[in-house]
């Protein structure tokens, strides 16, 4: 993986903090690029958040080098969904959800991918 997907660091920003340990956070997996952890107001029995450890501000700044780093979060969601308690797939399952832009519903500006899933009657829509 190329040298920056994990150099980038955003003094101002709450996930970068979280990385840092600055700000506390319940983890689920981390490793030398990535992070992942529950979501403080979480929509579903099952919430937590896949982030890079470098400061990537959203999906709409993610482009061709950064594919090694996508491909890497990509593969975890499947094994970190069944170790947080999802359901196994057909049945069972999650959603994957990034928002992107303030029109995108972003207010978070770090990408982050939540993995929402877990029994019914969460899901909405
Ligand atoms: P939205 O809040 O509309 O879902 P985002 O997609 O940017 O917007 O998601 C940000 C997510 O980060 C929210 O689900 C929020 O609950 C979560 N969050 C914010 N601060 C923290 C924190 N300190 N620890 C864990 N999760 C957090």
């Amino acid at each position: 993986m190329s040298e920056h997907t994990h150099s980038a660091h955003d003094p101002n920003c709450i996930f970068c903090k979280i990385v840092a340990k600055q700000i506390p956070s319940k983890a689920v997996y981390e490793d030398e690029h990535v992070y992942a952890f529950h979501d403080i107001n979480p929509w579903a029995p099952v919430h937590f958040l896949l982030i890079p450890k470098t400061h990537i501000p959203s999906m709409a700044h993610v482009g061709a080098e950064h594919g090694a780093l996508m491909g890497h979060m990509m593969a975890l969601v499947p094994k970190l969904a069944l170790q947080e308690g999802c359901n196994p797939y057909p049945e069972g399952g999650y959603r994957l959800v990034t928002n992107t832009g303030v029109e995108g519903g972003q207010e978070v500006h770090h990408l982050h991918f939540h993995v929402m899933g877990g029994p019914r009657p969460w899901l909405r829509g």
